[in-house]
């Protein structure tokens, strides 16, 4: 717990700050805000601020429309890039009911439900993630083109890339914020960027990633450009991914640590576990049409497959015999709702666990390259979202994890979806007008 209630008001007297913002996601992960003045915190702390959650696409039916923002004091940070006079603070909040009980749709409650779980049964997850991002320019009416910020490649040094000092920006607004950036660097894609976040408790995790989108998204306006986080912005070019990474500590001892240069037989099923239920759980990680135009292609998964070192599958466990060793996922992007989809990996690992679920041979070779008498071995992630959908409807492992209710207004909202986009006639200019601005 980095700061009480009262600290809190504190900081807020202390710092000038006079509008505060509260944040929560919806379902899918869509950071959303409302602002109070400062003075009215203490009350918020003790009733919440209730509002209507029947706007929200993908929260609640109209009859029970009513929720409470509940700020979480560990979460305070100011807004650096909001004015230094009169300051901004947020926080993410707990979204409740009216009687007090934990709306089902809050993904913070079920990450934090999914942690307490697993720290029941002695385990202790810790997340990183890496994330992929396009970067365009805008017209001179301030709409954003399809016109890449520059044409740089993976790892290119300024001046070909012109990202350089967006990124700068970006990780000096999140070192304000307490939000530490371990690298950064331009990614394959023309205007594509990569910022790589070090292991930290998987809610921190979660907030830290949805604060980081809303700081790529800012800083990039102020410097009159258009970040997007959509999976596949470009037809033919690299899609963005948002891989993640997890370490489990089991006391002290990190699962995932090589032992006698093999893994453990717990860090075995864990990924046994993850491997099972990806596909039923495939429609969390990526939840739109788009989704699934990136997989197959680039370094981007399609098969359900793993390996020790090679980068094309859908997980990595590398061998490093160091305390961080963990394992990478490559197939979510940052159209998931980080919350739900941490959630439900830490259950997937457990669930390997308790079921003692037998890990496949890894697969090392290259799946650009491979036979495809190889290949036709391997079960895919589902190849559409209609596919996804299918597969989550039937799985077990969703049904015992989501709340019911949230599990099923996530799968009527996707299933909506899909027949718009089944109905349209240019496909790439829904996506744009849905996705991409
Ligand atoms: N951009 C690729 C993806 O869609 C991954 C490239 C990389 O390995 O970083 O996941
Ligand atoms: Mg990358």
């Amino acid at each position: 717990m980095k700061y009480t209630e009262k600290e809190v008001l504190q900081f807020v007297e202390e710092n000038d700050v006079k509008f505060v913002k509260l944040m929560f996601c919806d379902i899918f992960g869509s950071l959303k805000t409302i602002s109070v003045i400062a003075g009215e915190l203490p009350k918020i702390f003790r009733e919440g601020l209730i509002f209507d959650a029947s706007k929200l696409g993908g929260f609640l039916n109209v009859t029970a429309s009513d929720l409470r923002l509940f700020p979480d004091p560990d979460t305070l940070a100011l807004l650096p890039w909001r004015p230094q006079h009169g300051r901004v603070v947020r926080f993410f909040c707990h979204l409740k009911y009216p009687d007090g009980t934990a709306f089902e749709g809050d993904g913070r409650f079920f990450l934090k439900t999914a942690i307490a779980y697993a720290k029941g049964k002695g385990y202790n997850f810790q997340i990183g993630t890496s994330c992929e991002f396009y970067c365009f320019e805008k017209d001179d009416t301030d709409m954003p083109t399809k016109r890449p910020h520059d044409y740089a490649g993976y790892c290119d040094a300024a001046p070909v890339d012109r990202g350089e000092n967006l990124r700068r920006d970006i990780c000096l607004t999140l070192e304000q914020m307490d939000i530490f950036p371990e690298s950064s660097r331009h990614e394959t894609g023309p205007g594509q960027n990569e910022i790589d976040f070090q292991y930290s408790n998987a809610l921190k995790a979660a907030d830290n990633l949805v604060t980081f989108k809303n700081v790529v998204k800012s800083v990039a306006d102020r410097n009159g450009l258009y970040a997007t986080f959509m999976p596949k912005p470009i037809v033919d070019n690299c899609g963005s991914g948002l891989h993640i990474m997890l370490m489990c500590m089991k006391g002290t001892e990190n699962v995932f640590r090589p032992q006698l240069g093999g893994l453990s037989k717990e860090a075995e099923r864990m990924i046994a576990g993850i491997l099972k239920n990806v596909g039923d759980m495939t429609l969390f990680l990526n939840t739109t049409t788009n989704s699934y135009k990136r997989f197959g292609s680039l370094l981007a998964p399609k098969y359900i497959s793993w390996s020790h070192e090679n980068y094309a599958q859908l997980l990595r466990a590398p061998l490093a015999d160091t305390d961080e060793n963990g394992i990478i996922l490559r197939s979510a992007d940052n159209t998931c709702n980080p919350y739900f989809a941490m959630g439900l990996l830490i259950y997937a690992c457990i669930d390997g666990v308790i079921n003692k679920e037998e890990l496949p041979k890894p697969f090392n070779f290259n799946i650009g390259s491979a036979d495809e008498s190889e290949l036709a071995k391997l079960e895919t992630l589902p190849q559409s979202l209609k596919e996804a959908v299918e597969r989550a409807e039937k799985s077990e492992f969703l049904a015992d994890r989501l709340p019911e209710h949230m599990l099923e207004r996530f799968i009527a909202i996707e299933k909506e979806l899909i027949i718009e986009y089944e109905r349209a006639a240019d496909k790439e200019q829904f996506e744009t007008a849905r996705y991409f601005y």
